[in-house]
């Protein structure tokens, strides 16, 4: 067979390769999804994301909790971060936390879904930045910050799919903490809304 005609046999089955970032299927991003319903200062994991207000030298909620829990050299590193604008993220350690670090980020006041959007984004990336591969999220800004449950879990769900899409290889959970009954029937539905 001359190499011509090898070709002419063979062109149907060799194909360039496909660089193309291929579509990930549902399942294998849910994969990497955990919903948990507790205190978030009680997880034993790479970081988790405290919904702090922009002084960072906290406040009540979640922000509160993880202060008195990490103990008060928190605050200390805290207030040498120059405090925080809504939407971005800034880490600190955990202290006395089981968790190794804390990502602090400032969540909009009502109903703001592009900060909110802002807000995981960021802690992502941050989360990236220090090789972070186990991460919690409160539902941020749906405490004082009155931000409605539901349309603040479609934002966070949103968000953290597609950043799973493309950053699959460097995250291996990312957990929805919820605090509130109410927060785990809203994650509950919408996880299998948009995941299956
Ligand atoms: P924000 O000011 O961003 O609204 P809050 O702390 O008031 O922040 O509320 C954000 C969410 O954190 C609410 O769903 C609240 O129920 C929840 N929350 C409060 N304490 C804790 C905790 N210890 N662990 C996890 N979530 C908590």
């Amino acid at each position: 067979m001359t190499w011509l005609q090898y070709w002419q046999k063979n062109k149907e089955s060799i194909k360039p390769i496909d660089t193309k970032e291929v579509e990930k299927s549902s399942e294998e991003l849910a994969n990497k999804i955990s919903m948990w319903q507790g205190d978030i200062t009680s997880l034993e994991i790479d970081a988790i994301v405290n919904a702090a207000n922009s002084s960072l030298l906290g406040g009540g909620g979640v922000d509160g909790a993880i202060h008195r829990a990490a103990g008060p050299i928190l605050k200390k590193e805290c207030a040498t971060l120059n405090g925080c604008a809504v939407g971005e993220a800034k880490i600190t350690g955990g202290y006395k936390l089981p968790a190794k670090y804390v990502i602090h980020t400032v969540g909009p006041q009502g109903e703001k879904p592009e900060k909110l959007k802002e807000c995981y984004v960021n802690s992502l990336r941050v989360a990236k930045e220090n090789s972070v591969k186990t991460i919690a999220f409160p539902c941020i800004s749906t405490g004082v910050y009155g931000y409605p449950q539901k349309p603040a879990a479609e934002v966070a769900i949103e968000t953290v799919k597609k950043y799973l899409q493309d950053n699959i290889n460097d995250i291996e959970r990312i957990i929805f903490c919820l605090f509130l009954e109410s927060d785990k029937e809203i994650y509950e539905e919408l996880l299998q809304k948009y995941f299956s």
